[in-house]
């Protein structure tokens, strides 16, 4: 249970339980929706008038709608509690070395349309100019009163309070500044979070009933990216750097990674990391910009090793061992009920599962710790923009800070 702090709090007021009621209508409809107002009384344990007055203000709002009549086997047929998307949706953006991810997501992190893509361009202004072209004209076409807000997720390290990108290795970014002039640019709100982190905090969210216990989240591409909630929050830390697993080393002697640093998860386990023990020679964002030396990708290994090439499924398996002894680490740190596990070299996971899961059992420390679920979450769900999608829409359903 969390405690209350004597030197930091707020004392609950007249309207408070009802500003917690209502999150907790918002937070019940968008998990079990469709829903019915009768079901939404029985989950809440309150009688059915007491939840009618909260619902008619959503509704009011035009935060959640009332329709699409559904099934019963007897008698009439209720009307069922929507969030309401209709009206409304979010920009969510993925950064990358190589490409820039965009999706149009509906309130519950739905994509409202094709995702599209476009090559990162070099420099933060430049990728600034070119990403706030693009997000207006897809407000242009979908209407711009209509637009939440805009997520992005960074792979690197966010200042909480500046939302400044602090270091993004492998993007080589330090100290750079994207909310403020993308904001000005698309007069839009934005909000911008470390991508591991986002996807953590799309997974507690998205969840349902299943949510208890803490969860780690663990996004492999260019870099990898980790997102730790334990207790039901993100864990930040002082700096908002907690939880940066990718950068624990595996062996001091080991390969250089994107932080200047030797030895880390990271650079054993990214996708550059694994093209170059392929490839027997270092593949940086130089060599794997497309249309440059290496033009291979992790798929296109995956592909190699499925039609008999050995040392691609040599390559792969030996990245499945390093993820699966760095995954220990974290499971023997965090001790969560489940990792959920993203990225480009999860399609290949019928082939690594054996080897990742004998890694994590070779340095369990509890025997059960190799038990720990693991949860692939395939690329075409898109769980980075689902997670930058929810950076916009989460404030609306977060629970009012009380304690
Ligand atoms: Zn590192």
């Amino acid at each position: 249970m969390r405690s209350i702090d004597p030197r930091d709090f707020r004392v609950a007021r007249r309207g408070t339980s009802r500003a917690i009621n209502r999150q907790i209508v918002l937070t019940l409809v968008r998990t079990h929706q469709p829903i019915s107002r009768a079901d939404l009384a029985r989950l809440m344990k309150v009688r059915r008038g007491a939840v009618g007055l909260l619902i008619n203000e959503l509704i009011a709002e035009g935060l959640v709608f009332e329709g699409a009549k559904g099934q019963t086997r007897r008698g009439r047929r209720p009307k069922f509690l929507h969030i309401d998307s209709r009206e409304r949706y979010v920009l969510a953006v993925d950064i990358r070395i190589t490409r820039t991810f965009v999706m149009v997501a509906d309130l519950v992190g739905r994509p409202l349309r094709e995702v599209t893509s476009f090559p990162t361009p070099r420099t933060p202004p430049e990728l600034v100019r070119e990403l706030a072209q693009r997000l207006l004209a897809i407000v242009a076409e979908q209407g711009a009163g209509r637009c939440q807000g805009v997520g992005v997720a960074v792979p690197g390290v966010v200042d909480e309070t500046t939302r400044r990108v602090r270091h993004a290795p492998t993007l080589g970014w330090k100290d750079v500044v994207i909310l403020e002039p993308l904001a000005a640019a698309t007069r839009l709100p934005v909000f911008v979070e470390n991508s591991g982190k986002a996807c953590a905090l799309s997974q507690t969210w998205s969840s349902q009933a299943d949510a208890k216990g803490d969860i780690v989240f663990v996004t492999i591409s260019d870099g990898v990216g980790v997102g730790v909630v334990v207790n039901g929050e993100l864990l930040r830390g002082r700096h908002n750097i907690a939880g940066e697993f990718g950068h624990v080393p595996l062996s001091i002697e080991g390969p250089r990674c994107s932080c200047g640093a030797t030895g880390c998860w990271e650079a054993y386990v990214s996708n550059l990391a694994t093209l170059s023990r392929y490839l027997g020679q270092t593949v940086d964002q130089e060599k794997s910009a497309p249309g440059s030396a290496v033009s291979l990708t992790v798929e296109d290994l995956i592909e190699r090793a499925r039609g008999g090439d050995a040392r691609a499924m040599d390559t792969l398996q030996s990245t499945g061992r390093y993820l699966g002894l760095g995954l220990a680490s974290i499971i023997n740190a965090i001790d969560p009920v489940r990792v959920f596990l993203s990225g480009e070299i999860t399609a290949a996971w019928d082939l690594l599962e054996g080897v990742v899961r004998a890694g994590v059992a070779e340095r369990a420390l509890n025997p059960s710790g190799s038990d720990t679920e693991i949860v692939v979450v395939p690329p075409q769900e898109y769980p980075r923009l689902r997670g930058a999608a929810t950076l916009v829409v989460m404030p609306t359903f977060a629970a009012p800070a009380i304690a």
